[in-house]
């Protein structure tokens, strides 16, 4: 009888099992969901207001500006498949692109991506990176989608701001990497607190934040060995720091 009853429990456990182990792949799937909608929605709000430009110049009949308008939304299509194609790797979590990259290069593909947002909110960019490469191991493009990360949440918080600024800094100290990225805006607000990285974590308004960005980002960072760390700076503004260990050929060199 005793054999029976183990027998039982332990059924029944095994199925409490792979009941909780379904649920997790469907909480998991949700949020993969949110995360994809919130990675697509900056790019095809873009794409948006250029094929509405584009619609303008037909009517106007100014064909000469259409074709470098087109290339941009064309541009902004290969950005979205680069990010469907990010969380593909991302969800595989062993990522199997670890090469040895340039941060400099990273960081300005990153900038030269946000330029359009910083012109149309009037943001003002200092990037102040040294004179010879700085490498480290890893995934390019997840890198850029962190620093894409950093720039939205600062224009998002430099909305009421005068001379709203981002400052972006990449530094060397011994073996790592360092990329500050701070702005002028009013810091992160203190009810989040060291819930910052944490997913679902947002004080946006419904339909513009998930809270997803951060808790993605953290988690790219850790993959590739690093930290990051936020701080709020006086008199004013966020700061975020991404520290990463450089490539064993920087660091023997
Ligand atoms: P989301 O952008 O969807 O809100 P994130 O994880 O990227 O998600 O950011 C979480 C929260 O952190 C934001 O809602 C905001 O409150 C805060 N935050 C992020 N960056 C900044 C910043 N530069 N200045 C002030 N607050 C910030």
């Amino acid at each position: 009888q005793e054999v029976e009853e183990r027998k039982r429990t332990e059924h029944e456990l095994r199925a409490a099992q792979e009941e909780l182990v379904q649920a997790g792949k469907l909480a998991a799937l949700g949020e993969m969901a949110t995360a994809i909608a919130h990675e697509l929605n900056q790019p095809i709000a873009a794409a948006k207001t250029y094929i509405a430009s584009c619609q303008l110049m037909l009517k106007r009949n100014k064909l000469d500006d259409l074709a470098p308008t087109l290339d941009k939304v064309s541009d902004l299509g290969d950005r979205m498949a680069k990010v469907t194609g990010s969380l593909k790797s991302f969800a595989r979590r062993s990522s199997d692109k670890n090469l040895e990259f340039d941060l400099r290069q990273a960081i300005k593909e990153a900038v030269s991506l946000m330029k359009h947002q910083f012109h149309v909110e009037d943001c003002d960019l200092k990037l102040s990176m040294p004179g010879q490469p700085i490498l480290i191991m890893g995934d390019r493009m997840r890198l850029e989608q962190v620093l894409i990360n950093l720039f939205r949440n600062a224009l998002d918080a430099l909305h009421e701001t005068d001379g709203p600024q981002i400052n972006v800094k990449l530094s060397m100290d011994n073996d790592q990497a360092m990329i500050k990225v701070w702005d002028n805006g009013p810091g992160v607000p203190e009810e989040i607190g060291n819930k910052i990285f944490e997913p679902f974590v947002t004080t946006k308004k419904e339909g513009i934040g998930v809270g997803l960005g951060l808790s993605i980002s953290y988690k790219i960072v850790k993959d590739m060995g690093g930290h990051f760390r936020v701080t709020n700076r006086t008199p004013s503004g966020a700061e975020f720091s991404v520290q990463i260990p450089l490539s064993n050929k920087q660091q023997e060199g």
